[in-house]
């Protein structure tokens, strides 16, 4: 095979989103003209946590192909399962903390890096707005506690009672021997973290979730973190976890996953590369007897892929191609 045409072969492995074709001079392997750009089938592109990532693709779909932007259809999407009493692990419905109270997390990033977040935040539904709202009216990227509700209410949020008769009939129970122990894959749904590839080729993504059941109050996970639950960059790709938060903040989990395909990592071998790597790190750890870790991530190009420690981790995928269905991901264990 000749050099220039193992360059092209090179050049198109893997892309299945924008495939720009260059004309390598092989007197000069600097000056590359491009030949051709393949618009990608892969656009717009939504992928979330989790079974109940269908219903919130579906909605985020929806407010995507009604001209809506992409930070507002995350929104409306992850929204969903924030609303959804049956998923015990985001939002209203959430299983409590050891003293009964419902404190969520969120954060939400667009393509300018622009972010906004809240942690241990409560009484209000639907966390992830108060992230959008925190981007976008506020000089910082974090709101906790008091403060977020003050915040949130300042800006028409109702409070409401989040938690539940079955989530508080839960807790009682776990309070007759109040053992912290994080089950893993909790019924399939724990955090809801959503990225999207939008029609210009932009990334954003969000996550919000009411973290570990029974956790100590005042307990941050790694969702409202950027870089930890959530990361991208525009130029690059986006990635978000789910699982053990304390796993996730400790290896800067979303933000390896990105760093690694700025050097050419497919999401799939970043995902699994960053999990290998959380799994090394605790092997004789207290925590390894329920580490669970999953990431999803997303690229330019529009390839996503999925990881995890432990089996049972899947992810929703919806394109214009296939529509919207699930994706297992492969596991270290
Ligand atoms: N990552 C979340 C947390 O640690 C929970 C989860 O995804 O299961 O708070």
């Amino acid at each position: 095979m000749s050099s220039r045409r193992r360059f092209l072969k090179k050049a198109a492995i893997g892309t299945v989103g924008i495939t720009t074709v260059f004309n390598c001079d092989q007197s000069s392997k600097t000056n590359k003209t491009p030949l051709a750009t393949v618009t990608s089938p892969k656009k717009p592109l939504i992928i979330s946590t989790w079974r109940h990532g269908l219903a919130a693709n579906e909605e985020a779909w929806r407010q995507l192909k009604k001209g809506t932007s992409a930070l507002n259809a995350i929104v409306s999407g992850v929204g969903i399962s924030e609303a959804d009493p049956n998923v015990a692990s985001v939002g209203y419905g959430g299983l409590p903390d050891r003293e009964g109270k419902v404190t969520l997390d969120a954060c939400i990033m667009n393509h300018h890096s622009d972010c906004g977040a809240v942690s241990f935040l409560q009484s209000i539904k639907h966390p992830i707005a108060v992230a959008q709202k925190v981007l976008e009216n506020t000089p910082h990227v974090m709101l906790t506690g008091k403060g977020a509700l003050q915040f949130a209410l300042s800006e028409g949020f109702k409070e409401e009672n989040l938690l539940t008769e079955k989530a508080e009939k839960r807790w009682r129970k776990w309070l007759e021997d109040s053992k912290y122990k994080p089950v893993i894959n909790i019924e399939n749904h724990d955090t809801i973290s959503m990225l999207v590839l939008d029609k210009e080729g932009n990334l954003s993504g969000g996550c919000t979730t009411s973290g570990a059941a029974w956790k100590m109050h005042g307990r941050v996970g790694d969702s409202p973190i950027i870089g930890a639950g959530l990361f991208l960059d525009n130029e690059v790709g986006a990635a978000a976890a789910t699982g053990l938060g304390e796993a996730v903040v400790r290896t800067a989990g979303s933000a390896m996953v990105v760093e690694l395909m700025r050097q050419g990592k497919s999401p799939n071998e970043a995902c699994k590369e960053i999990t290998e790597r959380i799994y090394n790190k605790h092997k004789n750890h207290k925590d390894m007897e329920y580490l669970q870790v999953g990431f999803i991530a997303v690229n330019k190009q529009g390839e996503h892929g999925g990881y995890s420690v432990r089996p049972g981790f899947n992810y929703a995928v919806f394109d214009d191609e296939k529509g919207n269905r699930m994706e297992k991901a492969a596991s270290k264990l």
